[in-house]
Order: structure tokens, then C-alpha cells, then sequence
């Protein structure tokens, strides 16, 4: 992808702050971070988002992620960790590079996650859980 922002970081024809890297996966410091230490995980070949992501490298972000939320609670003092990740423009994503989130959490930042949480019928709930199961079941 000639164009992609994180296909260049990856290749490192774009610098970056780097802090994790393995053979498939590069992580590097969000350049407009939510708080201090905010990582971007980052498959280097690119897919555009969870949809298209191969098992064995999904995986291998969540290992990342994993160690990279370790090391901002033990090197940043972090008290908790935030993963996110947005597959489709509607979820806002902003590059169509797959990446992972891992942002530390102080306690005391104004970043937040938040929903609006509303009741559903418990008749709903049953719809809803038996359509996404039965299609998992066909698939
Ligand atoms: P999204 O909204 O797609 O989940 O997040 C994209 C993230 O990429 C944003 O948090 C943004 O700050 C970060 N970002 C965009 N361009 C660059 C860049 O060139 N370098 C780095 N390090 N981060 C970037
Ligand atoms: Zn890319």
C-alpha cells in the first residue's frame, strides 16, 4: 500500500518511536497520544482492519498489547490499560492500517471511553443472541 501512513512506519521509510518490534508486528508511540505512552500495535504487512487480520498475527497484537500494557504499568506507572481498536469508519477509524491501541491509564487523565447504556428487553436479548449464534454456527 503506497500510500499508507503505517505501511511506511513499518517499512521505516517514516520514522517513528519505537517500542516494541518482532518479525510481524511493530509498535510505536501514537504521535497525538490520549495519554502519556499511548502504543499503536501495528501488523507490518497491512490489512485494512480486524475483518482482514490472519488468526496467527491477531494473536500476536493481543501478546503485544499484553507486554506493552506490562511495561507502561512498571516503567510509566500506569494504574490500568485501555485497548481499542476501530474496524470501520463508523467506529472512527482514522487510518485503514489495522492498529491496536494500548493506552495506560493514570487515574488522573481526561481521556474517557464512554457509552450511553440503555436497557433492552430480556425478549431482545434473546433475538439478538440467537441471530449472531446461529450465524456463527454457519459460518
Ligand atoms: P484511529 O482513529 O484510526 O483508530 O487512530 C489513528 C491513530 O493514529 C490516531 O490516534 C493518530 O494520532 C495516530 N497517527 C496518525 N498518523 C500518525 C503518524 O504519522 N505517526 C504516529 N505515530 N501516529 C499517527
Ligand atoms: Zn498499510
Amino acid at each position: 500500500m503506497e500510500d499508507c501512513i503505517f505501511c511506511k512506519i513499518a517499512a521505516h521509510k517514516l520514522p517513528s518511536n519505537t517500542v516494541y518490534e518482532n518479525g510481524r508486528i511493530l509498535a510505536f508511540l501514537d504521535i497525538n497520544p490520549a495519554s502519556r505512552g499511548h502504543t499503536l500495535v501495528i501488523p507490518k504487512e497491512h490489512y485494512e482492519n480486524l475483518f482482514d487480520m490472519p488468526e496467527d498475527i491477531l494473536k500476536e497484537v493481543i501478546v503485544a498489547s499484553k507486554k506493552i500494557g506490562k511495561a507502561q504499568k512498571e516503567a510509566l506507572h500506569a494504574k490500568a490499560v485501555n485497548l481499542v481498536n476501530s474496524s470501520g469508519k463508523e467506529a472512527g477509524q482514522v487510518v485503514f492500517h489495522f492498529h491496536m491501541h494500548v493506552i495506560p491509564r493514570y487515574g488522573d487523565d481526561t481521556h474517557q471511553i464512554k457509552w450511553t447504556p440503555s436497557p433492552e428487553s430480556r425478549e431482545n436479548l434473546e433475538k439478538i443472541s440467537s441471530s449472531l449464534k446461529e450465524k456463527m454456527d454457519n459460518d
